[in-house]
């Protein structure tokens, strides 16, 4: 059952977009967060959860966020965890972008109403600074994944997709299938198959039955193009701009 968040003496620090608000931001704004948990299926109900507020993802919750062709066909475009907030691009006034959000690894967040943020941002300098410089980090990673997607083989995406799980997942196993990856790379299921044969020849990572182990970190570094590194470097660097 859905709970509304009760009146914090402590930022729920789950979030890092939420424990980055000074104290006073995050009390005008948790009346209105509301404790959600959103779980692993393709389904109706989780989409329309999804497209009618913005989530701020806790615990393990990891999202997908999907782009299509007018053909159908798809690619992964972003993949958000409790490092940032699903829906976000919504504070900038208008309706939101027409992508699907599977949920990757299922989880709590909090929830609140896009209009409710936006008035919020108009009274609050640093809620707003917040937001927007994560607008901003959304940004980079869709241009990044877009150059990526254009240059490197499906193995290399491969290597970049499980890295980005592991990062925001933060453990073993993950569940994935061979046609989950499909979707992710917008490659066909074959070349998946045969760049996850070609990793679990060499000792990289074990699957079976949609369950997939990450064995040798390094290793997989190794064999991932060098945008999962770069990426994380940029908003890194981001976020130390912010902070001076
Ligand atoms: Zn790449």
């Amino acid at each position: 059952m859905n709970q509304p968040v009760l009146r914090l003496v402590n930022r729920p620090a789950e979030n890092k977009l939420l424990s980055a608000l000074p104290a006073d931001s995050y009390e005008r704004l948790s009346p209105h967060l509301v404790r959600v948990f959103l779980d692993r299926a393709d389904n109706v109900s989780e989409a329309v959860q999804c497209s009618e507020y913005v989530h701020f993802p806790i615990g393990t919750l990891v999202v997908s966020i999907i782009g299509h062709t007018p053909s159908g066909a798809s690619a992964e475009v972003g993949l958000i965890g409790n490092e940032g907030a699903l829906g976000v691009m919504t504070v900038l006034g208008g309706s939101r972008a027409p992508m699907r959000e599977i949920v990757d690894a299922p989880g709590p967040a909090y929830r609140v109403r896009p209009e409710v943020l936006r008035s919020l941002m108009d009274v609050d300098a640093a809620l707003r600074g917040v937001l927007l410089q994560y607008v901003l980090t959304r940004m980079i990673e869709i241009a990044g994944t877009a150059t990526c997607n254009a240059h490197h083989s499906v193995g290399q995406r491969l290597c970049r997709a499980l890295l980005m799980r592991l990062q925001r997942i933060g453990m073993n196993p993950m569940s994935l299938t061979h046609e989950r990856m499909a979707t992710v790379l917008g490659a066909r299921r074959a070349a998946i198959t045969r760049a996850a044969v070609a990793l679990r020849r060499a000792g990289v990572i074990s699957y079976s039955r949609g369950r997939l182990i990450v064995l040798d970190r390094p290793a997989l570094e190794a064999c991932s193009c060098e945008c999962f590194a770069g990426l994380t470097q940029k908003v890194e660097a981001l976020k130390l701009t912010a902070a001076q």
